[in-house]
């Protein structure tokens, strides 16, 4: 019998909710604009609801927007806790969800989920060390060491790490926390706010893209420091722009300089900085993995 998994993917500007047993047999989708936490919720119960009606849910995966709570044993486990977006903050995300479809749920960040769903079906098959990042409305990065997905005192928050600007860069950045951190740089937003118009309208050959190249490239330095990625796997609105990918390569081995000798860094990177092979369907097939594997 088949057996069918529930999927939110909680985003800021927009949730997006599935059932599905796998990528190839998703049975129903919808997506709403994500407004107060009491309408926003509602819509995604009654979706779950109506698909509880004819079929048996196994469980379901939340992929959130943040900063949440994804300790278990954690007082407000299952909240969205500190975020800035208005009205989201301190919400028992997981408690309502399961109060009204009562099944086993399971929560994490949108891009440990985004992670997790390329892990298994996508760029990170048979990998244990990998990240993911998406690049947006926001910054986010999550992924697996050692073939569980990071989380630690809270969870991780890449988006937000400093990095060296570039020399006569004066662009102040717009991070409401920290200004030009990576995401202050680097998200859809700060392209806009750095260009006048959304990076969408830009032309593929516009300055802006080797900027926003070295920006990333830059950060991905700190990573492959820190973390030692087997793979790194980017995402996201802005990466839409494909020609960011061979300017990355580039900028980050020549940043790297040698250093790091690995086939993979000095001759692979084509194979190294890469999409997600689940294109835009990364985040809800994500969330849908993190309901699997709850229940594996
Ligand atoms: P979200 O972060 O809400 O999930 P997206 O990943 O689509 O949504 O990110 C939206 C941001 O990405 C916006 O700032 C938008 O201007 C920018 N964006 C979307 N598509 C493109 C594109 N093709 N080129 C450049 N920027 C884009
Ligand atoms: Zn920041």
């Amino acid at each position: 019998m088949t057996k069918w998994y529930g999927g939110i993917e909680a985003g800021g500007t927009k949730f997006v909710c599935a059932v599905a047993s796998s990528p190839d047999n998703i049975r129903a989708e919808t997506r709403f604009p994500t407004t107060t936490p009491a309408e926003t919720l509602g819509k995604a119960i009654a979706f779950f609801q109506a698909q509880a009606a004819e079929v048996e849910l196994t469980s379901i995966g939340i992929a959130a927007f943040g900063p949440l709570d994804p300790t278990p044993t954690s007082p407000t486990y299952g909240y969205i806790t500190t975020t800035p977006k208005p009205q989201w903050a301190n919400t028992d995300f997981v408690g309502a969800i399961q109060a009204a479809l009562n099944v086993p749920v399971a929560f994490d960040t949108d891009v440990n989920g985004a992670a997790l769903g390329e892990h298994r079906w996508g760029a990170g098959q048979g990998l244990d060390t990998f990240v993911y990042f998406t690049i947006g409305t926001g910054v986010g990065g999550g992924g697996m060491v050692g073939g569980k997905l990071m989380h630690g005192l809270v969870h991780p928050e890449m988006g937000h790490m400093l990095i060296q600007q570039r020399e006569g860069d004066t662009f102040a950045g717009i991070c409401p926390y920290h200004g030009n951190c990576f995401e202050g740089l680097a998200c859809g937003p700060a392209v806009e706010a750095r260009w006048g118009v959304k990076g969408q309208e830009l032309g593929v050959d516009h300055p802006a893209w080797e900027i926003e190249a070295d920006t990333i490239a830059r950060a991905m330095h700190n990573i492959v420091m820190i973390m030692s990625p087997q793979r790194i796997i980017l995402g996201g609105g802005v990466m839409g722009q494909m020609q960011l990918f061979p300017l990355i390569r580039k900028k980050l081995q020549a940043s790297l300089n040698g250093y790091v000798q690995s086939p993979a860094i000095l001759a692979g990177m084509d194979q190294y900085i890469v999409p997600p092979g689940l294109g835009d369907r990364a985040g809800v097939l994500g969330a849908i993995a993190l309901g699997m594997a709850a229940i594996d």
